[in-house]
C-alpha cells in the first residue's frame, strides 16, 4: 500500500488550465475583465465587478464545523469538494475562501488550501504571496502607523497622547519578539520613545475593513473611521484626521478586485482577503462573495473555526451589514474529532471507540441547535478520515437521523468531487426546501452589553458574562458615543465553548469573562475579549518553516 500521496505533491502534479481560458469558459469573462499574475491566478476588473450589480444571485453555502479539536475537521477541504461535487451534478459552482497567512504557514497550521484531492490551485502561490494582497494591507496599516509617529514629530497639532496610540504596527509573520517594543529610541531626529508593538497583518483592523467593504467608496469611508488614539482629554482621533484615508485607499485598491484560482477539478474558486476569526469576522470579503453569487448558481464559502464562532459571525457581522443570507450550513464533523470531544486521546483516535463518539455527539447536536437557531437549515458531512470504521459512521448518521438533519458521509478528500456528490444532492435539497430564514441573533438597537451577553448565554450556553467595572465602563462609554448599534465581535478559544480550551463536548451554564473591550469604528464592530487572545502569535518549537524547502530542481516542498 503506497502511501498517500502529500497535499503539496498532489497540487503540484496537477494539470491546470491557464485562468484566462477558465475564466472565458466557466464564467464568460473576458480577458480584458481580467488582470492575470502569471498563468494561473487573475484579479477580476473592478469595473467587471460593478457590471454584475443588476444580475440575479445564486445560492449561498455557508461551511461551517464542529468545535476544532487537534484532529482536524478539514473544513476548507469540505468547501472546495463541495464545490466540486456540485458542477459533477451539472451545476454552476464557485468557490469563495480566505487567502492563508504567512504566520501559520510557517508556524503549526499549515497551508489553508484545502487538502488530498479537494485543494484550490496553485496552492504554493496560495500560501506564499499570492497576488500581493496581504502586503498592500499590510503596507496600508503601517502607512497610518508612520502617520500618527510623524505628527506627532511635526508638532502634533491634533494633540495626541502618545501614551494613548492604540494604532500598532503589522507584519505577517509569527514573531513574538516584536508583541511590545519601544519605538522612536535613538535621539530626538527620530521621535518621541514610546511603547508600541507589532500584530499579525490578518488582524489588523485594515484586514476587517478590506473583507466588509462593499466596494471603493466603501473602503475609503470605513478606513477614515479607523479610531487610532485620543487626546488627552479622551477624544478621539480617527485615520481621517490624520488625511490617511485617500494614500491607505490607494494602496489597497489594486487588491480589493478579487482573486480568481482554480480547484483541482477546474472549478473556479475566489481566494481573498483573510481576517482573523478570532478579534474579527474569519471570510472572505464581501466583494468576493457578492460577486460569486453574481457569477455562479452555486457558492460555496468557509467560514473560520467552529459554528459558534464562525457562523454566528457570518450572520451576525458580515450577513448583517451586506445583507447575504446563506441558503443552507454544512457543518463539517470528524468522527476523529467527534471522539476527542467526547474524551479519546489523539494517540489512540485510530482504534473504533464507539462510547467517546456517542458522548463526543453532544458537540455536534449543540453545533446543529445553535445554526438552527438563527433560522438555518444544517447538513451534516462526515468528512471521512482513513480509519473510521462503519459502525462509528452509522451512530453519527444515526444521531443526527434522531434529530430531523441529514447526515453524509463525504469522500471528497480522497476522490475528488466525485466523492461529495451525496453532500452536494443533499445540499441541494436543503438549500431549494427553501426552509432556510436567516435570523439574526439580536437586533441592532440591542445595548452592546446585552448583545454580549445574548451570544454567551444563546450560543455557548453560558448562564451569564463578567465584565469587571472598568470594561463596563469602557462599553457605556462606546454606548453613549453613538457606537450602540454595531454588532459584537467575541473573542475567544475556538477550542471549547467556554473561554477554557481543555473543556470540549458540550459544556453549558459557565461564565463567559469579558476581559477587554475594543472598537473597530472602521470595521463596525465592538470586540469582546474573553479569555487570552493572541494577536501576534509566536512560533511553536519545531515551526513548520523547519520542513519547508526548495529542491535543486526549483521543487518547493514541505507546505503540506
Ligand atoms: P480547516 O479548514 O477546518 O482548518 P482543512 O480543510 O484545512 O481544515 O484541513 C486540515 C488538514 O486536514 C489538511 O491538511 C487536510 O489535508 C487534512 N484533511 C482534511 N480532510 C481529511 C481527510 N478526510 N482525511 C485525511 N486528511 C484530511
Ligand atoms: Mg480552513
Amino acid at each position: 500500500h503506497a502511501a498517500p500521496k502529500s497535499d503539496i505533491a498532489i497540487s503540484q502534479d496537477a494539470p491546470k488550465r491557464p485562468i484566462v481560458d477558465l475564466a472565458r469558459e466557466k464564467l464568460g469573462i473576458a480577458a480584458d475583465d481580467l488582470e492575470p499574475y502569471g498563468r494561473y491566478k487573475a484579479k477580476l476588473s473592478l469595473d467587471l465587478v460593478d457590471s454584475l450589480k443588476d444580475r440575479p444571485q445564486g445560492r449561498l453555502i455557508l461551511v461551517s464545523a464542529i468545535t476544532p479539536t487537534p484532529a482536524g475537521e478539514g473544513k476548507t477541504t469540505t468547501t472546495v469538494g463541495l464545490a466540486d461535487a456540485l458542477v459533477h451534478l451539472g451545476e454552476k459552482a464557485m468557490v469563495c475562501l480566505r487567502e492563508p497567512s504567512l504566520g501559520p504557514s510557517f508556524g503549526q497550521k499549515g497551508g489553508a488550501a484545502g487538502g488530498g484531492y479537494a485543494q484550490v490551485v496553485p496552492m504554493e502561490d496560495i500560501n506564499l504571496h499570492f497576488t500581493g494582497d496581504f502586503h498592500a494591507i499590510g503596507a496600508a496599516h503601517n502607512l497610518l502607523a508612520a502617520m500618527i509617529d510623524n505628527h506627532i514629530y511635526w508638532g502634533n497639532a491634533l494633540g495626541i497622547d502618545s501614551r494613548r496610540v492604540t494604532w500598532r504596527r503589522v507584519v505577517d509573520m509569527n514573531d513574538r519578539a516584536l508583541r511590545d517594543i519601544v519605538c522612536s529610541l535613538g535621539g530626538a531626529a527620530n521621535g518621541f520613545p514610546r511603547e508600541a508593538g507589532f500584530d499579525i497583518t490578518v488582524a489588523s483592523e485594515v484586514m476587517a475593513i478590506f473583507c466588509l467593504a462593499r466596494d471603493l467608496a466603501d473602503l475609503k469611508a470605513r478606513l477614515g473611521e479607523i479610531i487610532v488614539a485620543s487626546t488627552r482629554d479622551r477624544a478621539p482621533i480617527r485615520a481621517r484626521d490624520l488625511g490617511a484615508a485617500g494614500a491607505m485607499t490607494a494602496l489597497l485598491k489594486e487588491a480589493l478586485a478579487p482573486n480568481l484560482v482554480q480547484t483541482l477539478e477546474g472549478t473556479p474558486a475566489f481566494v481573498h482577503g483573510g481576517p482573523f476569526a478570532n478579534i474579527a469576522h474569519g471570510c472572505n470579503s464581501v466583494i468576493a462573495t457578492t460577486t460569486a453569487l453574481k457569477l455562479a448558481d452555486w457558492v460555496v464559502t468557509e467560514a473560520g473555526f467552529g459554528a459558534d464562532l464562525g457562523a454566528e459571525k457570518f450572520v451576525d457581522i458580515k450577513c448583517r451589514m451586506t445583507g447575504l443570507a446563506p441558503d443552507c450550513v454544512v457543518l463539517v464533523a470528524t468522527v476523529r474529532a467527534l471522539k476527542m470531544h467526547g474524551g479519546a486521546k489523539k494517540e489512540d483516535l485510530r482504534h473504533e471507540n464507539l462510547a467517546a463518539l456517542e458522548e463526543g455527539l453532544s458537540n455536534l447536536r449543540r453545533h446543529v441547535e445553535n445554526v438552527q437557531k438563527l433560522g438555518l437549515v444544517p447538513v451534516v458531512a462526515i468528512n471521512r478520515f482513513s480509519a473510521d470504521t462503519p459502525a462509528e459512521v452509522a451512530l453519527v448518521r444515526d444521531a443526527c437521523a434522531a434529530l430531523g438533519v441529514t447526515a453524509v458521509v463525504a469522500d471528497h478528500w480522497a476522490e475528488g468531487g466525485k466523492g461529495a456528490v451525496d453532500l452536494a444532492r443533499a445540499v441541494v435539497a436543503a438549500a431549494e426546501s427553501g426552509r432556510s430564514r436567516m435570523t439574526l441573533l439580536y437586533p441592532d438597537d440591542m445595548p452592546l452589553i446585552e448583545k454580549i451577553r445574548t451570544v454567551a448565554r444563546e450560543i455557548y450556553r453560558a448562564k451569564d458574562i463578567a465584565l469587571d467595572a472598568p470594561v463596563a465602563e469602557q462599553l457605556a462609554a462606546y454606548q453613549a458615543a453613538g457606537f450602540g448599534r454595531l454588532p459584537v465581535c467575541i473573542a475567544k478559544t475556538q477550542y471549547s465553548f467556554t473561554t477554557n480550551h481543555e473543556i470540549k463536548g458540550a459544556p453549558a451554564d459557565h461564565i463567559v469573562h469579558v476581559r477587554e473591550v475594543r472598537l473597530a469604528a472602521g470595521a463596525g464592530f465592538v470586540v469582546a475579549i474573553c479569555g487570552d487572545i493572541m494577536t501576534m502569535p509566536g512560533l511553536p518549537r519545531l515551526p513548520a518553516a523547519v520542513g519547508i524547502d526548495v529542491g535543486p530542481d526549483g521543487r518547493l516542498t514541505g507546505l503540506f
